[in-house]
């Protein structure tokens, strides 16, 4: 099954919840009609890195291309309620429409393993396209890649977050 939002007027991806219980989401809107998934915060980062190397190529390839900043008072970079994910992300990728100049997201649907349905069409995993301007991508982009790294601070001698809790190193051996 394959969900289409083309163009999308809001779109979003971030966090919600206290640090270490963050839950990672993105989310997009057309005409009312909304769509959230559930995603893992290395995907939203793997995502923005993608989407400015991406634009990158693009300007490259597209000099005329025009990318200005919109107002600060046209940035949405909130989500909207409800937030009731649709699906759990496995894949996700990005491309670009020559014709439209939109470029678009695609996310399926994390793959059910263990779920041998005897309906072949109901086990079918959700393929959802998000499409819009690579501005909208960028500030998407931007803003899922400032959520991801206000996470947990990291330790410098395990490399694991730190909880606000505290933290059991395990390469301290002892040592503080
Ligand atoms: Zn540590």
């Amino acid at each position: 099954m394959v969900i289409e939002i083309k163009p999308a007027d809001h779109l979003v991806a971030g966090c919600i919840g206290k640090p270490g219980q963050r839950i990672f989401y993105i989310q997009a809107a057309k005409e009312g009609e909304m769509i959230t998934i559930l995603c893992e915060k290395f995907q939203v980062q793997q995502l923005a890195q993608g989407i400015h190397k991406f634009v990158e190529q693009l300007h490259k390839k597209n000099p005329h291309l025009e990318i200005s900043a919109l107002p600060d008072s046209d940035l949405d970079l909130d989500f909207r309620q409800p937030i009731e994910p649709l699906f759990r992300v496995g894949e996700i990728g990005i491309g670009y429409d020559q014709e439209s100049g939109l470029m678009v997201l695609i996310a399926q649907e994390v793959g059910k393993e263990g779920q041998k349905d005897k309906h072949e069409d109901e086990s079918e995993a959700v393929t959802l396209r998000i499409w819009a301007t690579s501005l909208q991508m960028l500030q998407m982009a931007n803003y899922g890649e400032e959520q991801a790294s206000r996470g947990r601070p990291t330790c410098g001698n395990c490399m694991q977050p730190i909880d606000p809790e505290g933290h059991f190193c395990p390469k301290s051996n002892g040592h503080k």
